[in-house]
């Protein structure tokens, strides 16, 4: 036997690691865009060709590099940014791994010309394939070019996977447009096919966003901001009357980073909910800025996803903002933030804060006090509650969707005395015959109902926990979780993240008993797994059923003669009343000739 194991040769290795910086010609346009900015340059230019397959080309009147420094730019791991591990919590920069001009040297052939203001000469270098084919001194202005030709010239399988030049555009130009929005300061263009697509002059934000957008936004702009100790939050939001049907026009960024964030990208429509109809989305552009030292950039090559020491705070922060911005321009009534008396006397606004809300109060500014006694405020309607039994038998004119459960109606007396058999039938009399119930599925059937039209648009009332339950999830499960919060949440569970496994409780559905919550998200997963492999689901109606067969009665539960009644009533105010959500009977009928029949009658 021999051994097999052998080491790849740099310039594989480094095509391989290129994989995760440089996916396609837009990775490429951001590592640079993001290079002349970390130069110090306010003037820089993109120039591509066939949509970046041919050619991405960024220009930079920065501060340039010295000739060994600009030998060493290609190196991996070759940075001026950082120095050592603790640097990583101190960053100013956009970039700091070091890679990738290596990533880019690996997979394209690269042409740069650099000098800096001290320099007599600048330097110009050719690299293909991670090897150096030319070096030599040129005469250059100050700062740097670097052109990228023919990307994954050497990699064909990847050149293959590249899309359409308009999808490979669309990708350059939502790069560009990232970096572009975080620097008005600076000067940007881009040039495509010899074209001039943008040219972005030397602004504010405000002129930046409306150069980018559009200047139908003018007018339609609120100005974010808020200075505390612990985080600034600037820029603009859209007023609601601009929201649109696509997402598309939102921007986060973190320390002048654009980030992607369902998380705080949550936070900010909630800010928005009740303003905007539930299928539109507002415009932001909004810039957090805090000490680096609360946030991990580095959990992700391209650094698109962070990790924020306290993610909880930053979140409250957000949504308190964006609220307290759209307040002051008068787009919501004054009234929302204020709270009423009548809204005073709920629960949720009487019992005590836990300890942490307490302490987070303390020590916050009024913004955060407005926003944690607000969010005690949970007041969204019951709206989930269906028409009640009585009101419909007494006006059979009623339109419903189902004739036969009208028919239902008229046969059987409204207040009947129910029995229930076994703790898991009900049984309930009618003219000509009677019905055996099945408690369990027909309550999963009245739950889907409630909750389906929960998640369209009729939120279920959170009740504030008392003591806000912890719950410690495996990585999977944790994923999972996250996201179907969102849907949670109108579903009346106030779930929040707590960090990597850990997600806090602080509210159920009004009518859920505190105490099982924990079991009930636990169980509730388990069988949302169950489903997995249900393609024809989606997450969301996965999530809806799980959720109703975990809370539906179970059979075995003696049930009083008002549940009995509750529950005859809303489930023949169901839409669809004859089977469970999953097709399992609710009711039978039996009929009493036929039992006369058995009885010889
Ligand atoms: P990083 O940006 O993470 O440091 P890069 O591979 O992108 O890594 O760049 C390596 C180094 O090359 C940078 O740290 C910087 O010193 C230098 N460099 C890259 N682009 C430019 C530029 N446009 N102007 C000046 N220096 C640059
Ligand atoms: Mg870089």
């Amino acid at each position: 036997m021999t051994d097999i194991i052998h080491l790849l040769p740099d310039n594989i290795a480094n095509q391989i690691a290129a994989g995760e910086v440089i996916q396609r010609p837009g990775s490429a346009v951001k590592e640079l865009l993001e290079n002349a900015v970390d130069a110090g340059a306010d003037e820089i230019k993109l120039i591509i060709n066939d949509a970046g397959k041919a050619l991405v080309q960024v220009i930079d009147n920065g501060k340039g590099m010295s000739e060994t420094d600009a030998r060493l730019s290609f190196e991996r791991h070759a940075t001026s940014k950082i120095k050592n591990i603790d640097d990583l919590f101190r960053i100013k920069t956009m970039g700091f791994r070091g890679e990738a001009l290596a990533s880019i040297a690996a997979v394209a052939q690269v042409e740069l010309k650099t000098k800096r203001a001290e320099d007599a000469s600048g330097t110009y270098i050719e690299i293909e394939n991670s090897k150096v084919k030319m070096q030599e001194p040129i005469a250059f202005n100050k700062g740097t070019s670097i052109a990228m030709k023919n990307l994954f010239f050497n990699v064909p399988a990847r050149r293959n996977f590249l899309k359409s030049n308009t999808a490979e555009l669309k990708h350059i130009v939502d790069e560009f447009i990232r970096v572009a929005m975080a620097f008005p300061e600076i000067f940007f263009s881009l040039q495509s096919n010899g074209q001039e697509v943008f040219h972005l002059e030397k602004g504010n934000l405000k002129q930046r966003i409306l150069q980018i957008l559009g200047n139908n936004y003018n007018a339609k702009l609120v100005n974010v901001n808020e200075q505390t100790d612990y985080l600034n939050i600037t820029g603009f939001v859209g007023k609601p009357e601009a929201a649109k049907k696509t997402r598309g026009d939102q921007y986060l960024f973190v320390n002048n980073r654009f980030i992607k964030s369902a998380y705080l990208n949550h936070a900010i429509m909630n800010a928005f909910s009740d303003m905007i109809p539930k299928d539109s989305f507002p415009m932001y552009a909004l810039f957090i800025d805090l000490d680096p030292a609360q946030l991990d950039i580095n959990v992700h090559p391209t650094k698109q996803e962070i990790k924020f020491e306290d993610d909880k705070i930053v979140y409250a922060f957000v949504q308190a903002t964006v609220k307290h911005a759209l307040a002051q321009f008068s787009i919501t009534p004054t009234l929302d933030f204020e709270l009423d008396a009548s809204i005073q006397q709920l629960d949720s606004i009487n019992k005590p804060m836990t300890d942490e809300q307490r302490s987070n109060t303390a020590n916050a500014s009024s913004l955060f006090k407005t926003f944690s006694q607000k969010n005690q405020a949970h007041l969204a309607e019951r709206s989930g509650d269906l028409k009640h039994w009585k009101d419909f038998y007494e006006s059979p004119s009623t339109t419903t969707a189902n004739p036969s459960v009208e028919k239902l109606h008229k046969e059987y007396e409204a207040d009947q005395p129910l029995m229930q058999l076994h703790n898991s039938y009900v049984v309930m009399q009618k003219q000509n015959g009677f019905l055996v119930i099945h408690q369990q599925n027909s309550h999963e059937r009245i739950l889907y109902e409630k909750y389906t039209h929960a998640v369209a648009g009729k939120p279920i009332a959170t009740q504030q926990s008392l003591f806000p339950t912890t719950i410690e999830l495996s990585m999977t499960d944790a994923i999972e979780l996250q996201e179907l919060l969102p849907d949670m949440k109108e579903l009346g569970y106030q779930i929040e993240h707590f960090g990597q496994q850990t997600f806090v409780i602080q509210g159920t559905p009004a009518d859920v008993d505190a105490g099982n919550e924990k079991m009930v998200i636990e169980k509730m997963l388990e069988e949302y797994k169950h489903f997995s492999s249900d393609v024809k689901f989606s997450k969301r109606e996965k999530l809806i059923r799980s959720m109703a067969s975990q809370h539906a009665i179970k059979a075995g539960v003696s049930l009083s003669q008002k549940e009995m009644q509750q529950l005859t009533s809303d489930l023949f105010s169901c839409e669809v009343a004859n089977t469970s959500p999953n097709g399992k009977p609710t009711y039978m009928s039996f009929y009493k000739e036929e039992m006369d029949k058995l009885f010889g009658r």
